[in-house]
């Protein structure tokens, strides 16, 4: 057996399955490359699900980390820490509200912005206490928590997990009649939208839907809610998703690349009025806006404006688009994304699928993964060089061809 073969049987002897990934066994990551176990380099075109935006082992983060790492590492809320008050300045201003709470994962910022909603519509906006309802889309990604699973309509995320958390009404994606209609009861208290559904598969919604759908919750004074964990911190050729409307959220879910993938770093950001409906003792976590999540957070976001990775990501996203849409084959249906956050829709041809093609493609030195069976997502780290862009593009030419 190989070393990655020896890996990958512990993981999966050991390890519940509760993922299938690629066949590979990664040690060591530098900017928009990782190696395996046997030393063969790889272009990352997932940056882990877009929180290594920065680029792996971003040196300033890692320093910041370090640093931070050989002082203090986490002392609960119990107490004031010297990172946390400088954080939340530094992060609020960065992003433009009044307030932030810090959390670790994606998951835990999208629970926090759910009780958010509901304890905003019972003190400010005056729905009957537990009547609160949140709009949610067909198809979103949120996370694997029971209330989140419990606003999913992927029969994988939700299949089993009853009894689910009442209160969500689900309509379709990019379906502003649709959105309309839900608002009409008055018990709705907010709208929860990925201004892109990444996990879906990188859907983009219509131009002006964000800002239309923006515009009908104000009408309504229910909140919107962006979950921005996939698609902020320059990963889509803006800051966030949301500026690309003009579209600023009520309460914004940020994640992932707020660490730039190093340690788990969330947040929600909002305004006085909705924030502090939360009071002491009502919400929390041990680990969150910890003095290493602190400082990395600082370090991640400094890295971001310093590198232009907006910038960057927006340059380098119409490149992407471009070139790809140029391969000849039939395998590739359609290729849609914005700034760095692109998929491809595989048509299977000759019993090959988009997992072969990600197969083929890790052979040749490239790491993507499908998602739904037939779209492949590709989102390399935003600090990827244009020529760099230009050589994973010929990997993946040279593979879907080959088939
Ligand atoms: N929200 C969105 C939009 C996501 O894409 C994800 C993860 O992919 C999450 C939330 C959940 O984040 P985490 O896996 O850190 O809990």
């Amino acid at each position: 057996m190989t070393k990655s073969e020896q890996i990958m049987e512990l993981e999966h002897h050991y390890g519940a399955h509760n993922y299938h990934p690629l066949p590979v066994v990664l040690s060591k990551g530098e900017g928009a490359f990782v190696w395996d176990v046997e030393g063969k380099k790889y272009f990352d075109f997932l940056s882990a699900y877009s929180a290594v935006n920065q680029g792996h082992c971003h040196p300033k983060i890692i320093n910041a980390l370090i640093e931070q790492a050989k002082t203090m590492t986490l002392t609960s809320r119990a107490f004031y820490n010297d990172c946390l008050g400088p954080y939340e300045k530094f992060v609020t201003e960065y992003f433009g509200f009044d307030k932030v709470l810090p959390m670790n994962t994606g998951a835990e910022a999208d629970e926090t912005a759910l009780k958010l909603i509901r304890k905003w519509a019972y003190t400010k906006k005056g729905v009957a206490e537990n009547e609160a309802k949140i709009i949610v889309c067909n198809d979103n990604f949120h996370g694997r928590t029971i209330s989140i699973v419990s606003m999913s309509t992927d029969p994988d995320a939700y299949n089993g997990f009853g009894p689910f958390t009442p209160g969500f009404i689900k309509i379709p994606y990019n379906d502003i009649p649709a959105l309309e209609k839900a608002l009409e009861d008055p018990t709705v208290a907010g709208f929860l939208v990925e201004p892109i559904q990444g996990e879906a598969g990188v859907y983009v919604p219509a131009e002006g839907y964000l800002k239309k759908a923006y515009d009908l919750c104000k009408a309504k004074n229910v909140l919107f809610v962006a979950d921005e964990v996939q698609t902020g911190i320059a990963r889509t050729g803006k800051l966030l998703a949301c500026d690309h409307e003009g579209v600023k959220p009520d309460v914004l879910i940020l994640g992932k690349a707020l660490s730039g993938g190093v340690i788990p770093v969330s947040a929600v950001l909002a305004n006085d009025d909705i924030m502090l409906c939360i009071k002491p003792g009502e919400h929390g976590s041990t680990f969150g806006g910890n003095p290493l999540a602190a400082k990395v957070a600082v370090a991640a976001l400094e890295v971001v404006k310093e590198e232009k990775l907006a910038e960057r990501a927006e340059y380098l996203g119409n490149i992407f688009r471009e070139e790809i849409r140029k391969i000849d084959s039939e395998m590739i249906e359609l290729v849609r994304g914005k700034g760095l956050l692109n998929a491809i829709i595989i048509k299977p041809k000759n019993g090959k699928e988009a997992w072969d093609v990600c197969l083929k493609m890790a052979e040749n030195g490239l790491l993507a993964k499908p998602t739904h069976g037939h779209i492949i997502r590709f989102a390399p780290p935003l600090v990827i060089t244009e020529e760099q862009l230009k050589e994973a593009v010929e990997i993946i030419k040279k593979s879907i061809l080959s088939f």
